[in-house]
């Protein structure tokens, strides 16, 4: 993960209140201010306030070193309410890999194969989006950098379903332990797009079983974002997100918005553009870094 002056870490907005001698009212208006800045939303900022109040009450403390811990404890204790590990037992692992274009899937795939290859785990990638072409070089580039085979389409257009059908099958037959299934994003064609994404489940559902369903989710864009990514959440069966772009985002709260709303576990954190970039998540690692 970042160090500790990732932008998306609240240190820089909280050192103030808590260099005071004392917890008072403006404690808690700046703490608010930079909850709500970082995209915590509002929903998630009253609730983690109401319940500092309690603790602070309760404790009887006016020190805001204490505040900090109880602030620390309770974001901790929020996110890791869903299980962060990933399901990749079966042989071979079928994940496919669903989200907005340009939210960073491709490069997503790319740093996936890596951390995989990284643990052991031989990878092919399955080119699901066969509209574009150049998208299919980007994304064969992007699996070769990471260490994965690549299942590309036989020909422009070629029906994704039949594309991961291939790709799993070569996967059976070669002995390869983890499939990542690209697939389209193309926003002004969601109904389509779903009735596609559907196909493709169906198909690879009379192979084997789907161990993950990833969504990709851009944290620079944030919780407007999360409403794009809407009919992935709603149709898709997603398993496990992941957030990108976190080292150019001041949202470190969006982080803990996006788990809360979707009610599904965030699986990994991209800080970067390098093919290294990807990192499990760790709910401690992650507030540690968050609150600084
Ligand atoms: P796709 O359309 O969803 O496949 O998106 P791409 O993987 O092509 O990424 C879109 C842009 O976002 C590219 O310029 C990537 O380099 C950039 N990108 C992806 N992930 C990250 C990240 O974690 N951090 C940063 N800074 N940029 C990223």
């Amino acid at each position: 993960m970042a160090d500790r002056s990732s932008p998306w870490s609240l240190g820089g907005a909280l050192r103030g209140m808590f260099a005071k001698p004392t917890i008072d009212e403006t404690t808690w208006d700046d703490l608010e201010d930079a909850m709500i800045t970082a995209d915590f939303g509002p929903a998630v900022t009253e609730e983690v306030l109401e319940h500092l109040h309690a603790q602070v009450r309760r404790y009887n403390t006016t020190d805001p070193v204490d505040l900090k811990r109880m602030l620390r404890e309770t974001l901790e204790e929020r996110l890791a309410r869903l299980n962060p590990t990933l399901t990749l037992s079966a042989r071979p692992a079928v994940v496919l890999v669903v989200g907005v274009n340009g939210v960073g899937k491709t490069t997503t795939i790319g740093k996936f194969s890596r951390f995989l290859v990284g643990h052991g785990r031989t990878v092919i990638v399955g080119a699901a989006d066969t509209f574009r072409a150049a998208a299919v070089d980007q994304l064969a580039t992007w699996a070769e950098r990471g260490g994965a085979a690549i299942q590309r389409p036989q020909q422009e257009g070629q029906d994704p379903a039949s594309v991961a059908y291939q790709t799993i099958e070569r996967a059976q037959r070669e002995g390869i332990d983890i499939v990542l299934i690209d697939t389209a994003g193309r926003l002004q064609t969601k109904s389509g797009l779903m009735d596609e994404l559907a196909k493709v489940r169906r198909v690879i559902e009379k192979q084997t079983e789907i161990a993950e369903v990833l969504l990709v989710l851009d944290a620079t864009t944030g919780q407007n974002g999360l409403a794009q990514a809407e009919a992935f959440i709603q149709h898709a069966g997603v398993t496990g997100l992941v957030i990108t772009k976190l080292d150019g985002s001041a949202k470190g709260g969006f982080v803990i918005a996006v788990q809360e709303k979707t009610g599904i576990p965030i699986k990994l954190i991209g800080q970067g553009e390098r093919i290294g970039d990807l990192t499990g998540f760790t709910p401690h690692v992650f507030v540690s870094q968050l609150i600084g």
